[in-house]
């Protein structure tokens, strides 16, 4: 078990490439992290500093409260999954796990019982004496989370462990992470671009923008109804939130996008009187006029529907708010059983409570008191 700290973490490459920037952080044992974000945003070269791979430029890192900036990589107790699965191709399955254990001098009898009991947990039973060409995607991942596993450390790193794998595999191994987190515990840093990925694995997310700058720290919860900057509001969500820009005129976002009254509940309405704003909203949070709840408040929007696309459960219109040169383009949510016809002006409501307001020169969130449910 491990708790990891780190501080003003700064990674600078002989290059002079500034990758990851003042990462602040604090982990607590057991838990399951990812970083998440585009691809170049800084992810692996943060894993790789926490295994030991990369120097620490500056900033400070620790592993249970000892200083770990100058640690091998052996002495952190770390184990890690890498995209390529780095399986052996000439050993068989029960050699691949076995083989960190031989070159550690242990046992043939302990290694026996390790590995079978590894390959149980994995669903590798029947898969021993097979190789690596011989198997599956997904069961070549199970191998390679396998011989992580049977070190029993305190600490994982997975390297985008999944993205070799088709849609289905990837939802089955998802889960299977999961578990095998649960049931062993050991504190989990993840890296994905998947943001899907992220929201159904983490504890906490860690979200990082290009140039390796930390956007959000928090809860899946957190991200999603609560993102403090438009970055994180328009990664996390699929599809993603709609933004529209405008200008706080009289205590209402006048924005000839909108055609609407909008006066948005802000702490401070003096502070973001003239200011440029971004008036955002989920695809998923709107309602139709039929569904509307007398005891919320909801800001009424005209749109002109463009395409419509029906998913099955959902289905996803897309539309334009606006005239002329300020023409937005959004995406709604809808029940397919009430989907509008292409080209239908189209009346839609988003309730108070799930409309966001953002600086558009600071892109942070203004702040309101407005709860999310
Ligand atoms: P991610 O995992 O988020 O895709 P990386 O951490 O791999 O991103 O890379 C972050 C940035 O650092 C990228 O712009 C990448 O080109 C750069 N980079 C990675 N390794 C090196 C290196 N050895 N020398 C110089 N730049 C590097």
């Amino acid at each position: 078990m491990a708790t990891l700290l780190f501080k003003d973490v700064n990674k600078v490459y002989p290059n002079g490439y500034h990758a990851v920037h003042d990462f602040n952080m604090e982990i607590k044992d057991g838990e399951f992290i990812c970083l998440v974000g585009d691809s170049g945003c800084g992810k692996s070269t943060t894993l790789r500093m926490i295994a030991g791979l990369e120097d620490i430029t500056a900033g400070e890192f620790y592993i249970d409260g000892k200083l770990a900036n100058q640690m091998s990589a052996r002495e952190r107790g770390i184990a890690m999954v890498f995209q390529s699965y780095a399986l052996y191709p000439h050993l068989t399955v029960y050699e691949n796990l076995a083989f960190g254990l031989t070159l550690e001098g242990i046992d043939a009898d302990v290694i026996e019982e390790k590995v079978q009991a590894t390959a149980k947990i994995l669903g590798l039973t029947d898969y021993l004496e097979r190789f690596p060409r011989a198997l599956s995607g997904g069961q070549c991942q199970r191998v390679a989370v396998g011989r992580a596993l049977i070190r029993k450390v305190n600490i994982f790193l997975m390297d985008e462990p999944l993205s070799n794998l088709d849609a289905k595999q990837r939802v089955t191994m998802r889960s299977e992470i999961k578990q095998i987190h649960r049931s062993v515990g050991a504190t989990t840093i993840y890296v994905t671009h998947d943001q899907t990925e992220a929201m159904t694995m983490s504890d906490r997310i860690v979200v990082m923008k290009s140039g390796g700058y930390v956007q959000q720290i928090g809860t899946p919860y957190e991200l999603y109804f609560y993102p403090q900057n438009l970055f994180v509001a328009g990664f996390i969500g699929e599809p993603p939130m709609n933004f529209v820009r405008g200008t706080v005129e009289n205590g209402k976002v006048a924005a000839c996008g909108l055609n609407a009254d909008i006066r948005p509940i802000v702490k401070d309405a003096a502070a973001v009187e003239g200011k440029k704003v971004v008036f955002a909203f989920r695809p998923e949070a709107i309602k139709l006029a039929h569904e509307i709840d007398k005891t919320q408040k909801y800001y009424e929007i005209t749109s002109k529907v463009e395409l419509t696309e029906l998913l099955g459960d959902t289905t996803n219109v897309y539309a334009v708010v606006g005239c002329g040169e300020e023409k937005v383009n959004i995406i709604l949510k809808v029940n397919p059983h009430y989907t509008p016809a292409m080209g239908e002006e189209f009346k839609f409501y988003i309730p108070q409570s799930a409309a966001y307001l953002f600086d558009a020169e600071t892109e942070q969130i203004i702040e309101n008191e407005v709860v999310r449910h």
